[in-house]
């Protein structure tokens, strides 16, 4: 298995991370003994978030007494000084520590800088110890290439999968130039990829920490079997890659769910990424009674708007919508799939 130094942090970790978002759907008993499991198989690296429910107090069980032997990153949404030291605090009490590796503005808008009250908060808790080093999460290309020219931040978290731009892949290799961490989010890029050994093929290429979000056993299984089989790319997963993007590239939703909720109370990180799902998963589990009932709410699209503001991938949501529900249409009246 590779390994992955974090730019500067000099944080030298498996290149094989856990993502904590899903462990806050399941009990915390089976999220302790997925975490140990992870442990045990050889991750090293675990990111977390406030926002993720209860996904730091999970960590915090099931890695109490072992603090030193795992790094953890969480993060925190706060737009002040006040919120951001209640969350870090918050943050470190549902961990069990004294200390965060990492801890990143969450879904940053916009690089925060020298004297913006949030990055004035980050080097006050990094002077205090309570954190190990100062990162950032972005989902906007614009964005991120700010903050990796600010050079102001040690790691970025980054949306990076084998659908990544040309300049997503540019972002990869400026972060590795600026001696900054690059940590991908979304390998899987919301569930639409499924082969998870193209995926960790194509991460093997970048210096690139991929955290991936793990719910069930099963899943974990997959990621650890990489620790003893060793994966390289090659011209069949190449040939994977390239079909994928064929089908897929372009505007699509990352199913995310950070435009919601909808006015109307459309499930849009869902019906606004229904063409690909329907294709990609099998197709009758798309198309239940409650699926359609879910796709016929599009027609009640009043065009607010709203969450076209929130799309961190700037998606013209409502159209987007309206064309994957004529291509579900379509399919209900006999298209194949
Ligand atoms: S524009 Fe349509 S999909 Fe978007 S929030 Fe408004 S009603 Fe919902
Ligand atoms: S439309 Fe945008 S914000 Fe909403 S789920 Fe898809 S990618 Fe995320």
């Amino acid at each position: 298995m590779k390994q992955i130094t974090l730019g500067r942090t000099g944080i030298t970790v498996p290149q094989n991370g856990f993502g904590a978002l899903p462990i806050q759907r399941i009990s915390k008993e089976d999220a302790v003994s997925l975490l140990r499991k992870a442990y045990e198989g050889g991750m090293r690296f675990f990111d977390t978030a406030r926002a993720y429910s209860d996904s730091e107090e999970k960590l915090g069980v099931a890695f109490a007494g072992m603090r030193d032997k795992v790094f953890i990153s969480s993060k925190t949404m706060a737009e002040t000084k006040e919120k951001f030291r209640s969350d870090l605090e918050t943050s470190l009490e549902k961990l069990q520590t004294d200390y965060i590796d990492i801890y990143q503005l969450h879904c940053a808008a916009r690089c925060y800088g020298e004297g913006d009250e949030l990055y004035e908060a980050l080097k006050e808790a990094k002077k205090q110890g309570k954190i190990r080093h100062i990162g950032i999460t972005a989902h906007k290309i614009g964005v991120a290439e700010d903050i990796v020219k600010s050079g102001l931040y040690e790691t970025l978290q980054f949306p990076f999968s084998y659908l990544a731009s040309e300049r997503d892949i540019r972002l990869v290799r400026d972060c590795a130039a600026a001696g900054m961490g690059f940590i991908a989010m979304k390998g899987l890029s919301g569930g639409l990829l499924t082969d998870s050994e193209a995926c960790m093929a194509f991460m093997s290429e970048y210096e690139a920490l991929p955290i991936w979000g793990v719910q069930r056993e099963s899943e974990l299984a997959e990621w650890l079997s990489f620790f003893t089989k060793e994966v390289r790319m090659t011209d069949e997963i190449r040939a994977v890659i390239e079909k994928d993007r064929a089908e897929l590239l372009g505007e699509f939703c990352r199913g995310c769910g950070y435009c919601m909720p909808c006015t109307v109370d459309i499930v849009i990180n869902q019906c606004a990424r229904m063409s690909q799902m329907i294709r990609r998963a099998p197709s009758q589990n798309w198309l239940t009674e409650h699926w359609q009932n879910e796709m016929m709410k599009i027609e009640n699209c009043i065009e607010c708007g709203i969450c076209k503001t929130r799309c961190p991938y700037e998606l013209d949501i409502p159209n987007l919508l309206k064309k994957n529900l004529k291509d579900y249409k379509e399919i209900l009246a006999g298209k194949p799939v």
